[in-house]
């Protein structure tokens, strides 16, 4: 059985502390793209790097790398990662846990004789927390990234053209941070699970299957503004009482689905505590693993939507304000992910989807993926009461040990 080291579980926590230290606020972690913390943090990655042997580089996009170099290599790189950028106030798991792991599990490695190069890589950007926009990181090493972002600007107005330049970074350059898929034989992140399931199931680790696609829309229902003295209920087209009935609807068409879909904003225009609501919007968040039944189940809850408007003879219309598609795990990672988690935890392992996009999802464009979902405390991410045991964290380092030990006989 896989040795699990509370040692290394150690380091990695005390460097989990060190890293949330790089933050634009005092008292909190915020960590955005192309800033002084930004600079900071990878720094101090790569002088963890170094010190666990790898070679150490910052890519185009501004994420930092580092390498076991195999002295023959024979097979693709195998890259290992998450992300160090953070949202507002965060937690300090969130992204670095994956990151600061890899680098533990490399240097458990040194001086081993592998067939391939192994990679470690910090995301400089997931959360899209200064430009709105997501995952820029991994889209420059799965060249996906688009030039057209270059012009997107943050609450300051600065682009990210000319934040890439004040990092240091070349735009014209990007293009050669990306990876070719040839040369790549799959990418392993470990992850926070940022959901219940795992401490509901009292398990550290968990395999990920996948990660489920999202859709959102905006609905807007007009129906007619009144006095709320002198018309008669039966006489009323009233747009909250009929998003009320949608938002209610939405909630038992889930449970029937074992779907999620959340209505997160709901705001009545023109609103006043003597007006029938002539006018409201709210928000549809609709998520699953199962690209077809996503697609399906927009399909049926739209259409009840229409059929309480049209009963209510108010109208309605929907936006679909953003998509994104449903990605499978690799089955042969999950699988041997599986192994290892029996392996180390004695249990067979757990499977459960990610509900949260992930840098993974960005990376199955060049090469299989495979994440490692650990427990947190109450399920809490996004947040500074992001929580994870000591224990799990070494259970989940034994974990990632015994996949790249494996990895030699893939
Ligand atoms: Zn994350």
């Amino acid at each position: 059985m896989p040795a699990v080291s509370l040692e290394k579980a150690q380091r990695i926590m005390r460097r989990i502390d060190t890293l949330a230290q790089y933050s634009a606020m005092d008292g909190m972690v915020t960590r955005a793209y192309l800033t002084a913390q930004h600079k900071a943090a990878h720094q101090q990655l790569a002088e963890w790097m170094q010190q666990a042997g790898l070679q150490t580089w910052q890519d185009e996009v501004g994420n930092q790398w580092g390498r076991l170099v195999s002295a023959n290599p024979t097979q693709g790189t195998l890259i290992i990662g998450s992300h160090s950028d953070t949202v507002v106030n965060a937690g300090k798991y969130d992204g670095p846990l994956g990151v600061i792991m890899a680098i533990e599990a490399l240097a458990s490695l040194q001086g081993q004789a592998l067939p391939f190069h192994v990679d470690v890589v910090a995301f400089a950007d997931e959360e899209g927390t200064r430009f709105n926009t997501t995952l820029l990181g991994s889209s420059g090493v799965c060249g996906c990234w688009n030039p057209a972002w270059l012009d997107i600007v943050d609450a300051d107005g600065i682009s990210i053209g000319q934040a890439l330049a004040e990092f240091g970074l070349e735009a014209a350059a990007i293009g050669q941070a990306s990876r070719q898929a040839e040369s790549l034989k799959g990418y392993l992140e470990v992850h926070i699970e940022q959901g219940p399931m795992l401490e509901s199931l009292d398990l550290a680790v968990g395999v990920v299957t996948g990660i489920a696609g999202a859709k959102r829309y905006l609905i807007d229902i007009k129906g007619v503004a009144g006095h709320a003295g002198t018309v008669p209920l039966a006489l009323r087209h009233d747009a909250l009482c009929a998003a009320a009935e949608m938002i209610s609807c939405t909630e038992s068409f889930a449970q029937q689905q074992q779907i999620v879909a959340t209505v997160g904003k709901c705001q009545i225009r023109g609103g006043a505590v003597n007006v029938i609501p002539g006018n409201v919007q709210f928000s549809l968040d609709i998520r699953s693993q199962d690209q077809a039944q996503l697609e399906l189940c927009c399909q049926q809850l739209l259409e009840q939507y229409r059929t309480i408007a049209a009963a209510r003879a108010v109208t309605i219309n929907i936006e679909n304000i953003y998509q994104a598609s449903a990605v499978p795990c690799d089955a042969k990672l999950q699988a041997q992910w599986g192994e290892a988690v029996a392996a180390v935890t004695g249990k067979p392992a757990y499977y459960l989807s990610s509900g949260a996009g992930h840098d993974a999802m960005m990376m199955a464009n060049i090469t299989p993926m495979g994440m490692l979902f650990l427990r947190c405390e109450k399920g809490i991410s996004h947040n500074p009461r992001e929580n994870v045991q000591l224990d799990d964290v070494a259970v989940a380092l034994a974990c990632l040990i015994q996949m790249l030990h494996s990895a030699s006989a893939w």
